[in-house]
């Protein structure tokens, strides 16, 4: 790893930081329906399998991208995500950062491999690899509370 930290918002290149595209993938996951209809079963089941690969230490963000890219719906979709203010879509990307409220942030307690905004009173939802409610991501892990 040498290459120095790259803040999309600030880059002209697409070339995101390797985080964000994992985000980016926990992220879509819940559109991918809404993005390719019959298409979203298989490649969620791709995406979560390169999430579980992330989740053991190997680097698989330029496959991430490479397979939101092969689509014209989920490429802008990603590209929004990783170079627009999250309240562009109405949603908070990241804790402390732009945060806009009306959504919670719920993930995955597992696999940490599932990010979805809860709305008002929606039913939360299960992930869909692991088959376990998602959870309040305040209340998970120490890695999704970056302090800024
Ligand atoms: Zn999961």
């Amino acid at each position: 790893m040498t290459n120095p930290p790259i803040d999309p918002e600030s880059t002209p290149t697409f070339h995101p930081a390797p985080e964000d595209v994992l985000e980016c993938a926990r992220s879509i996951r819940p559109k991918l329906e809404e993005l390719l209809g019959p298409e979203a079963e298989r490649v969620d089941h791709q995406l979560a399998d390169l999430l579980a690969k992330a989740n053991t230490g190997q680097q698989v963000d330029d496959r991430i991208l490479d397979l939101l890219k092969r689509d014209e719906e989920t490429y802008y979709w990603m590209a929004e995500f990783l170079s627009e203010p999250p309240e562009s879509r109405g949603f908070q990307r990241l804790p402390g950062r732009g945060a806009v409220g009306q959504a919670h942030k719920y993930v995955c307690p597992l696999g940490n491999d599932y990010t979805w905004y809860r709305r008002g009173g929606e039913p939360i939802r299960t992930c869909p690899t692991h088959h376990v409610a998602l959870v309040p991501a305040d209340r998970s892990t120490n890695q999704l509370n970056r302090e800024s």
